[in-house]
């Protein structure tokens, strides 16, 4: 992106699309026969779903899942039409017609939505795509598996339902350690079993990596597609996919002592050359990053010091040689040695809340060959 187009705006953006692609055939990689589809809800993960999905089906993909039948609305028809387009939070009520209308397939997670689902499909006289999603552990959403048995037990109840998966959701995936996971996948399988020949999906982004038996026909990556370590306490396999750099509005020299920043929580220790920077916690750079965010120069760590400010944060950059940094330069804030799940730490979070929080104020812009 030229400066010119980026003068306008206090920070740059870059969506590295081929690392984002790359991430997908990666994981698709990891499976024998599953097909690997894309999470794409809030907006991909604030990255941008309208341009992330449609290169993630050039790459392949042909399944997606958004959270909200809105969601949906806005993607569908920036995808072709074998492109599968899943609403996790399924049809609320009276509004199941929305969904024929745009080409979305619910997630039918309760009783009522399975039968609101049915009664269009008798009311139209044609068969409805569905997904079922029975609740192993999360209880957060899906049929309880008494409920799911009940269904599965009453003949005719799924009349009038394509019934594309069964599904549920891990609750710890990403701590292989945890005992829930075997829990849950047994759970899953007892209730697959009671709907002989209906394909089933259970893992996210961590699943995956929990091994072969929790692939089951269709895995639901989201975060690991957008850089995020899937397994906790390992090395990151996946490829950094966003950069963010700051733009510097202006630097200054400061004495020993002098404070900075509202509330004055650091104060300089000895003479102190510093930047500020147009980004802030109304960008989606987390409050809780003040006096413990780094910025990035060169390879050189420089840190965040101070609070964050709305729309600024300050960055001590004294061990930047002199000249380096000038008004209009640009520092990273997120790049792939300062990677997102890194950035969660500092700020006491995790990498989905970092992603997911990213501002709209940013220039945007998207990197890689598949742009289309
Ligand atoms: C968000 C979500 C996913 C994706 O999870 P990641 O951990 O980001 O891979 C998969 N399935 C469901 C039901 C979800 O809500």
């Amino acid at each position: 992106m030229s400066h010119d187009s980026l003068s306008p705006f206090g920070a740059l953006l870059s969506i590295d699309l081929d690392a984002l692609c790359a991430n997908w055939r990666s994981l698709q990689a990891k499976l024998a026969t599953a097909a690997c589809a894309a999470v794409v809800k809030a907006d991909a993960y604030g990255l941008g779903a309208t341009q992330v999905a449609p290169a993630l089906y050039r790459a392949g993909c042909r399944h997606f899942f958004v959270a909200h039948l809105n969601e949906g609305i806005v993607l569908r028809p920036t995808l072709p039409d074998d492109a599968m387009l899943y609403v996790l939070h399924g049809a609320h009520p009276g509004a199941e017609g929305e969904f024929v209308r745009h080409g979305l397939v619910p997630v039918l997670n309760s009783m009522p939505q399975v039968e609101a689902w049915q009664a269009l499909a008798c009311r139209i006289d044609h068969v409805l795509p569905a997904i079922l999603q029975v609740d192993t552990g999360m209880a957060r959403l899906g049929l309880a598996p008494d409920e799911f048995a009940r269904l599965a037990a009453a003949s005719g109840q799924l009349k009038g339902i394509d019934l594309k998966y069964v599904m549920s959701h891990l609750v710890s995936a990403e701590d292989q350690e945890s005992p829930v996971n075997r829990l849950q996948l047994e759970g899953f399988r007892a209730a697959l079993a009671k709907m002989p020949g209906v394909r089933g999906s259970l893992a996210n982004s961590s699943g995956i990596f929990l091994g072969d038996d929790y692939h089951f026909d269709l895995v639901r990556p989201g975060a690991a597609l957008y850089g995020v370590a899937p397994v906790a306490a390992q090395a990151n396999p996946m490829r950094p996919v966003v950069r963010l750099q700051g733009k510097v509005l202006q630097t200054r020299t400061i004495a020993a002592g002098t404070s900075v920043g509202y509330s004055h929580t650091w104060t300089a220790s000895r003479s102190s050359r510093i930047a500020t920077v147009a980004v802030g916690y109304a960008d989606g750079y987390l409050r809780s990053l003040s006096n413990r965010g780094v910025a990035c120069c060169d390879g050189i760590s420089l840190p965040l010091i101070g609070n964050v400010s709305m729309d600024t944060i300050i960055v001590d950059i004294s061990e930047l040689p002199e000249g380096r940094i000038v008004e209009g330069g640009l520092l990273d804030l997120a790049n792939p040695t300062i990677g997102v799940d890194a950035i969660a730490a500092r700020a006491g979070t995790i990498g989905y809340e970092v992603l997911t929080s990213l501002g709209q104020r940013y220039a945007r812009h998207y990197l890689g060959a598949v742009a289309g």
